[in-house]
This record gives structure tokens, sequence and C-alpha cells, in this order.
């Protein structure tokens, strides 16, 4: 029988909706955020409730079909979309229930990141999510989660409590330190590979509604003392104060001043979540520092900051990426980086550092299955751009910059920073944790039935 008709007949049984190729829904649902990936599944079965999932794990498993995980539908390798086969989206289980009393939250697999935070900001919580408000908590939370609370709280899976999972052999169950504590340990930073999670439980913190943000936007020309200066600042900086360096183009609107759109620039992006006063005294040097053409202290609506990238980052655009940890910024790294980053390719193109350290470092390399705990900085070469026939020059130049900076890092990469080229990577995403993620990958699903990701093969 062909795929189409067996899933027309599952669809007849199937509680939540089917989305088909004939359907004026589909193209809006099969489509991704990162616009390289354009695919076609025969398929697309939105899940309503875990039994729907259940049920689509074990149809998918019976008739052996090729199918993936769709969450927010951000990772920037597209696998959460598959050609010809089914897609298992989640997008409609998004409900977040928080109870402030206990500062839990109970987060559906499917809920976005501005979901999230939207709804624990109404008791002045949050936890650790990532910087862009579209990106989806599954994909997020089950590969690592840094953002601009990581440094005080941790990543987001360090805030997960327990999750309940559809596993390969279609049993709904919870994992957690106490009940299948293997299984709870792989999927903290394991990603996509144990199965679909319908919930996870988080642990919230008390942050407020507002905190301090602060940027300032260089001339490029100052890059080299802005990243030296940057490198002694963060140095001594608290859990409380995070601040990205990156490298962008100016976007031609306003605040930004007209002679400088469409210009590479160099900015920190920092924001810190404590006391005001504190902040605004830890910020102070970063304010003083050198001539920037735009720069503003504010306080600002924690849920505000959070979509505030959202912009910079449109779906639909074509995306490629590389990262890297750094244990230091060299000042060879500082000369790599200005090589190659004077003229960015594209116009969204942008490279930034995001430090670790504060509550990352602190916890255990293995105490989840996310093990670059003593890395200082993350990497991250991200082109973004619109036509087609510049894809080979934005990726060569991302393939090139990261090439040139391999001997300036430590190794490793943060797993949801991943291409789609580069499967043979996985162990450096793992190093250490990587035997025991694989016993565990034989244990829960032995067959590899979730290899749609970045995949720990069972052997
Ligand atoms: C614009 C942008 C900004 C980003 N910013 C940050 C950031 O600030 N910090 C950070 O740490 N990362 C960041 N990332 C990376 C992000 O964490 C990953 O891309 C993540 O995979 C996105 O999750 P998703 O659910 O949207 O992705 P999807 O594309 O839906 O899913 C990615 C993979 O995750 C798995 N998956 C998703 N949901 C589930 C689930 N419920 N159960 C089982 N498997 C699931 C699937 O295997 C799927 O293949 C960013 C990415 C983008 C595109």
């Amino acid at each position: 029988m062909a795929i189409e008709e067996i899933i027309k007949k599952f669809s007849e049984v199937f509680e939540g909706e089917m989305i088909f190729p004939e359907n004026d829904r589909y193209d809006k649902a099969r489509k991704l955020w990162n616009g390289l990936y354009n695919k076609y599944p025969a398929a697309i079965a939105r899940c309503g409730k875990p039994s729907d999932v259940v049920a689509a794990v074990n149809f998918v498993r019976e008739n052996d079909l090729t199918f993936s995980v769709r969450g927010g539908g951000h990772d920037y390798a597209g696998n959460s979309v598959c050609d010809d086969g089914l897609v298992i989206d989640l997008s409609s289980m998004n409900k977040v229930e928080v109870d402030p009393n206990i500062k839990k939250a109970i987060v559906q697999g499917g809920a976005t990141v501005g979901e999230f935070d939207a709804a624990a900001q109404k008791h002045g919580l949050a936890t650790t999510t990532g910087t862009v408000s579209t990106i989806g908590i599954g994909g997020l939370a089950l590969g690592g989660g840094s953002g601009y609370l990581s440094r005080r709280f941790g990543m987001t899976l360090d805030n997960v409590v327990s999750v309940e999972i559809v596993t390969a052999d279609g049993r709904h169950i919870l994992a957690s330190a106490e009940e299948n504590s293997d299984l709870f340990w792989a999927v903290r930073g394991g990603g996509g590979n144990f199965g679909i999670v319908t919930s996870f439980k988080f642990r919230l913190h008390k942050v407020g509604r507002k905190v301090l943000s602060f940027q300032a936007y260089f001339p490029y020309e100052q890059s080299r003392e802005v990243l030296e200066f940057y490198r002694d600042f963060m140095a001594k900086a608290s859990d409380e104060l995070q601040c990205y360096a990156f490298f962008l183009n100016v976007p031609a609107v306003e605040p930004f001043p007209k002679e400088y759109h469409g210009k590479t620039t160099c900015a920190f992006i920092a924001c810190h979540t404590g006391d005001p006063e504190k902040g605004k005294e830890e910020l102070q040097p970063l304010h003083n520092f050198g001539d920037p053409f735009l720069k503003f202290i504010q306080p600002m609506e924690y849920t505000a900051l959070q979509k505030s990238f959202d912009a910079g980052v449109p779906k639909g655009l074509r995306w490629f990426t590389k990262a890297h940890y750094l244990s230091e910024i060299s000042d060879t790294a500082i000369d790599i980086l200005e090589e190659y980053t004077q003229q960015l390719p594209g116009a969204f193109t942008m490279t930034y550092l995001e430090p670790m350290g504060g509550m990352v470092k602190r916890i255990k390399s293995s105490a989840t299955a996310f093990p670059h705990r003593d890395k200082a900085y993350s990497l991250h070469i991200l082109p973004g751009w619109g036509e087609a026939e510049k894809d080979k020059e934005n990726i060569d130049w991302a393939e090139e910059f990261h090439r040139t900076l391999q001997k300036e890092t430590v190794g490793g990469v943060y797993v949801n920073l991943m291409s789609h080229d580069e499967e043979e990577r996985v162990t450096a995403a793992y190093v250490q944790n990587y035997d025991r993620l694989v016993e565990i990958k034989k244990k829960w699903d032995p067959d590899n039935l979730f290899r749609s990701n970045h995949n720990i093969d069972p052997g």
C-alpha cells in the first residue's frame, strides 16, 4: 500500500488533526523557520493531547514509516520536518500551567518560549529560556537552553523537574530523578533521541516584571577595543549579568543613525536581572566604555526583552549555522573575528559570543547529558540571507570562518547549534557523556526509531 493510503487509513482513527498536501493548511504547516529547508511530508499529524502522540508513535513504528517530530519548528538543521513521511507536530500542545505557590510550571511539549515566558511572568516568575520568543521549549530544553538567565539559574534543562514522555514502544511515562532516572538524565541534553516529551515540569524563579537592559553599538573600526574590554569585563561579571558581544548589520530603522544603516557594527547586548541599583552599578563600566553611536540603559519588561531579537531573525529566510566553544577570547581569536566579520555576507548575518559560567559551570558535567559546563563562551556564526543563488557564498563564508577559528577553540559543540551536515560532530556534542547516552538509547530505543535528529546511534 502507498504511504498516502496508509496514512489516510490512520487518519480515520487519529483524534488529532491530519493535514495532507491537498489541504490549504499544508504549506504553512510544513514550513520551518529556516527557509533553507523546503520539505514535503506525506502528511502532518497535529496532535492535541498525549494519546494522539502515543497513537502516532505506534503508527509510524508498526508501519516502519519515515517521520520527524516538530515542536516550535526552529531546528537550525531542519530535522523536524521530513520528505515523504509523517510529521508528528506538537504545535497545538502549547498549554502552560503555572503554580506560583510552589514556583513550578507544567509546559506542554509544543509551547514556545514566548508562551512560557508570558504565563510565568503573570506572577513575576521566570526560568532560563532562549532569547527569541518563537523558538520551541521542546527542542530548546531537550538540547540545552541558554539565555539571559542561564548564568543565574543554569540552562533550561537544569530547571526541568520531570517530563512526561512517549517512548519508542508507545508508552506514556514519567521520567524524573525518582522514576526512570536514566531516561530523565538522558533527555536533559540528549535532544529528541529518547522519545516525544508531551510535557515538562519546570522550576521557576522570582525575577520580577522588569529587568535592566543595556545595549551599545560601536562603529566597526572600534571592534578590537570593544572585544578586549568585553573579555576583561565578563571575567568579573556577576551571575545576574549577561552580556552578548554581537557582530551584525545595523538595521535600517530608528533609533539607529542613518549613516550607519546597513554597516557592520560590534555591539554589547546586556541585561541585569538582579537588584536594579546593583545592576546600574555593575553596568556602569559598559556604559562608560568607548564611543558608541547608539547606547541605552533602561528598565524593560522581561517579556519585551525576550522578544527584542525576534525581528532580527525573521521566519522563512535562509539560515546556516556553525558553532564553537571557547575557553577564552584570545588575541588571535579577535584577529580572526575581525577578519571574517568586517563584511557580513547576508543582510541578516550575525556572529555572537555568549558567556557561559555562573550556575551553568557550578553544575557537574555528569549531572545531565549536557557536558559543556566548563566552557567560557559559546560562539555562534549565523549567516542569514534571502536568495537561493547566494547559498554557496553564505555557507562557504561560515565554514571557512569556523575552520579558521578552530585552533582557538576548546572542542565540543552545542547540539542545538549544529547544522545538517555535522552528524560526525554528535560525539563532540556529548564528549564524556556520549557512551552513557548510547547505553540508555539501547535500553529505551534499541531500534533507533527516533532518528530524525542529531542522532545518538544505539549501534
Ligand atoms: C532564531 C533562533 C534563536 C535561538 N536562540 C537560542 C537561544 O537563545 N538559546 C538556545 O539555547 N538555543 C537557541 N536556539 C536554538 C534552539 O534551541 C534550537 O533550534 C531548538 O531545537 C529549537 O526548538 P524547536 O522546538 O523550536 O525546534 P523543532 O524544529 O520543532 O525541533 C527540533 C528538534 O527537537 C526535537 N523536539 C522538539 N520538541 C520535542 C518534544 N516535545 N519532544 C521530543 N523531541 C522534540 C525534535 O527532535 C526536533 O528534531 C535558537 C534557534 C533559533 C532558530
